[in-house]
């Protein structure tokens, strides 16, 4: 356990008393298995929950506070990380983010163990590109579990990674959902209440394949492996190491063979030996998966008994390179399947062409140059023209409240105008958008300045005239 200094202890507190843990009331769940840990975001949830105080407040005067005094962190950028929708994701990451959030509740609560709650036990292991999943996704058979276990639903570390699917424990398919806000239950009552009101819908669930779920369990070994990875000296040579070593003891050190067995070209695997690419995490569960290991025995450059195992045939291929993928659709039909969402005016970003073409934008720009200039052209132009009509209807229906407003006999100050404005729609827009507007509205009608700023008697307050009362709020 982290042991704080004397000077954490309250005022007239024995000296030799032992440390106490500034925030209790909650401790992670399913430390001693991978695929049940729970993620740091979900952890961070929880002690709010437990000490009944929001998330923003919990930052802004308790943990920013203290992760300023121990790293010198700015508290409103660490307020800012968990008032985004994705602050489970950004909590429990790989980046410095991460490791910051991990050290100041680790010092909060009196624990030393909560970087395993997050992903940096993977650092300079596997790539960060694309390793975390973009949306927010959950087991409902394992949020289920929760509530009638009596815990609180809590999100799993696993459920964050981008390559799993599946749920190891219940080999259903994960349900995804956009990340969204997250409100505080203010007691524990209206906790339940709502625990009960959102309980996961099982129906809905779908069987996944074997593959996906054997995927995940191995990667759930990996979270479970990786509790150890600290305390080892781990080297990217490891790596290579055992790519011979399965070479050499699975096809008689014909690296062609094993990479046909892989799914990947000659190249990349020959580049993977020479430790000039990284592995993703995607390629090291494909790997494991195929030579019938463990992660940890390819990271670690284990020599341990391998075996052949194929990926089964009727299995999504998921994990193969794209471009071998597209490399069954011939150019002419890539290029006749542009012009066709062109012509019928579908074709709005390059990037989703690429996708339903399964594809890569780079691949498109350099084959199919003009259609993929003409794609994007069209992307610009729709979009520009869906902000233009945005902010069109914005100030017509800021013109109609100033209008509303005028004929109340009051001055349709900015303040009243928009005030109106929320009785009939929640839509807010930024404040150039209400700048905007209010200087359509003021041309349209005719309706003067009321009051200008007086920045010179603002500078020098004691200026005669000026009485040093704070202007009302009816000229903005
Ligand atoms: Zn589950």
């Amino acid at each position: 356990m982290t042991v704080l200094s004397p000077n954490w202890l309250p005022n007239g507190w024995p000296e030799r008393a032992s440390a106490r843990s500034i925030l209790s009331g909650a401790y992670p769940y399913g430390m001693s298995y991978g695929g049940a840990r729970e993620s740091l975001g979900s952890f961070m949830n929880r002690v709010c929950n437990a000490q009944d105080v929001g998330r923003w407040t919990m930052t802004h005067r308790v943990l920013g506070p203290l992760a300023r005094n121990l790293m010198g962190v700015e508290p409103m950028r660490m307020a800012r990380d968990v008032g985004r929708a994705d602050y489970m994701a950004t909590l429990s990451g790989i980046s410095d983010v991460a490791l910051e959030w991990a050290e100041v509740l680790n010092r909060a609560t009196l624990r030393n163990d909560l970087q395993m709650c997050t992903l940096l036990p993977l650092r300079g292991l596997v790539p960060s590109l694309k390793l975390q999943a973009t949306a927010r996704r959950h087991c409902p058979y394992c949020l289920d579990g929760d509530v009638r276990d009596g815990r609180e639903s809590y999100m799993r570390l696993l459920w964050l990674l981008a390559p799993v699917k599946a749920c190891p424990l219940h080999g259903v398919n994960l349900m995804e959902e956009p990340w969204k806000s997250e409100p505080h239950n203010k007691n524990n009552s209206s906790r339940r209440r709502s625990a009960r009101e959102s309980l996961p819908c099982t129906s809905m669930a779908t069987a996944a394949s074997g593959f996906d779920v054997e995927i995940s369990r191995i990667i759930a070994d990996l979270l479970e492996d990786a509790t150890v990875f600290a305390g080892l000296q781990l080297e990217k040579s490891a790596q290579s190491v055992f790519l011979e070593y399965a070479a050499d003891s699975l096809f008689n050190g014909k690296r062609a063979h094993l990479a046909r067995h892989l799914g990947v070209n000659k190249s990349l695997l020959h580049a993977w030996v020479k430790g000039t690419a990284s592995i993703s995490l995607h390629r090291l569960a494909l790997i494991a998966y195929c030579c019938n290991c463990a992660i940890a025995d390819v990271l670690l450059g284990n020599k341990v008994r391998l075996s052949l195992r194929a990926r089964p045939s009727d299995e999504p291929d998921t994990l193969l390179n794209r471009r071998n993928y597209v490399g069954r659709k011939s150019d002419a039909e890539i290029k006749d399947a542009m012009q066709r969402a062109l012509r019928s005016g579908q074709a709005l970003a390059g990037y989703q062409m690429a996708d339903e073409l399964l594809t890569s934008p780079k691949y498109l720009r350099m084959n199919f140059p003009e259609e993929y200039a003409a794609v994007v052209a069209a992307g610009q132009e729709k979009r520009k023209h869906d902000l233009d009509e945005r902010k069109r209807r914005f100030t017509e229906e800021y013109c109609r409240a100033h209008s509303v407003v005028a004929s109340t006999g009051e001055y349709p100050s900015r303040r009243r105008v928009i005030a109106n404005m929320r009785t009939r729609s929640c839509k807010r827009g930024s404040w150039w958008d209400y700048h905007a507007a209010q200087r359509e509205a003021h041309a349209r009608y005719g309706t003067a300045v009321r009051r200008k700023h007086n920045w010179t008697a603002r500078a020098s307050p004691v200026t005669e005239g000026n009485t040093g009362i704070s202007p009302d709020r009816d000229f903005l």
